[in-house]
């Protein structure tokens, strides 16, 4: 491997892009994102995850349904790495968002892929697949064998990026890695997915700003992991010889009801008084036993979890609750706030 240290990262403004650019920056890279050109017009639009290191980055108009937009950020950039994590991430989708998820996620992984056979062929590519790509699974938990049956219009653009990145490893002799990527939070999660609007609702309930908050299946289990963490991991996968393909997970299974009951306990209240399950939330089918072996990763890259989840949901509600506080001095700079 060169030593030059290039990074792109798609994706850059979302919670793994912006956790892995900060790894990147300090491990001394050059860091590189593509943004959509408006939003690089209007310096309101940055987003929030990145404008604490928008300084240290060179961030360039990206389109990922634009051949032509990505042919030429890589031939500007001439990147060592590229970290493609960018695209919806969100599996619940609707049928009208469909198309779209697949001219990103298949379409956007086919321009990056040829854009860089035909320009820099010695840059290393990561994927940011999905578990939703292993589907409806006969056993549990699933490892790096385990055979694809995605039962999502997500989970199956996914496994045709991963197939794409395969076949460009295979007879174009790129280096190609994709992440089977668990679920894995953050405080810069969207708030669609249930750690943050947990969090975010136990904190309003709390400062009284509700009284209630409507979930879904409180049953259903997931493996939900550290985001900082797993970014770790996605650079580890590019620094290896051979390129190769993991799971990134904890391996533990933990259900909803468990989160809930650790994010209102954490501000000494009772779930049973707060939660209510509205119909609109519960899943008509779920993955069921979606959780990760990381044999291979901890073996291979001596990469393991370290933050234990009752840990994440604390963090998560704490800087909830820190959000509303600053929302309230801010607009009440006269004020004392109660205890
Ligand atoms: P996902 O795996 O991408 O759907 O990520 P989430 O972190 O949002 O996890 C969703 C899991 O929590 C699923 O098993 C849902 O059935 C369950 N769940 C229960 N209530 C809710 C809710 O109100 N919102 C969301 N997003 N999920 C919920």
């Amino acid at each position: 491997m060169t030593d030059r240290k290039v990074a792109l990262i798609t994706g850059i403004g979302g919670q793994d892009g912006s956790f892995l650019a900060e790894l990147l920056l300090a491990k001394g890279y050059e860091v590189h994102g593509l943004l959509r050109p408006r939003q690089l017009n209007d310096p309101s639009l940055i987003p929030d995850n990145i404008s604490h290191i928008a300084s240290d980055l060179r961030l360039h108009p990206g389109i990922l349904e634009t051949q032509t937009s990505i042919e030429h950020a890589i031939a500007l950039v001439r990147p060592s790495e590229c970290y493609h994590l960018a695209g919806p991430s969100f599996v619940d989708a609707t049928v009208v968002e469909e198309p779209a998820i697949l001219a990103a996620l298949v379409g956007g992984t086919h321009m990056l892929l040829s854009a860089i056979k035909e320009t820099v062929p010695d840059c290393r590519f990561f994927l940011a697949g999905s578990s939703e790509m292993f589907g409806s699974v006969s056993a549990a938990p699933q490892d790096e064998n385990t055979p694809f049956n995605p039962r999502s219009i997500y989970g199956l653009a996914k496994l045709s990026a991963h197939q794409l990145a395969g076949y460009y490893r295979s007879f174009h002799n790129l280096y190609t890695a994709t992440a089977f990527l668990y679920n894995h939070e953050s405080t810069r999660r969207g708030l669609e997915f249930l750690p943050r609007k947990l969090a975010r609702g136990v904190a309003r309930i709390k400062s009284g700003l509700q009284a209630k908050l409507p979930l879904g299946n409180l049953d259903a289990e997931r493996d939900w992991g550290y985001a900082p963490e797993y970014v770790e991991a996605m650079w580890l996968m590019l620094q290896q010889k051979e390129p190769d393909d993991f799971v990134i997970a904890t391996g533990q299974m933990h259900t909803v009801r468990e989160l809930v009951t650790w994010a209102f306990e954490s501000v000494d209240l009772d779930y049973a008084e707060c939660v209510e399950v509205d119909p609109r939330y519960v899943r008509p089918s779920e993955s069921v036993a979606l959780t990760g072996d990381i044999t291979k990763i901890s073996k291979a890259l001596g990469w393991s979890p370290k933050t234990p989840l009752k840990e994440v949901i604390e963090e998560l509600v704490a800087n909830e609750l820190s959000t509303i506080t600053r929302g309230y001095l801010a607009d009440n700079p006269n004020q004392k706030l109660k205890e």
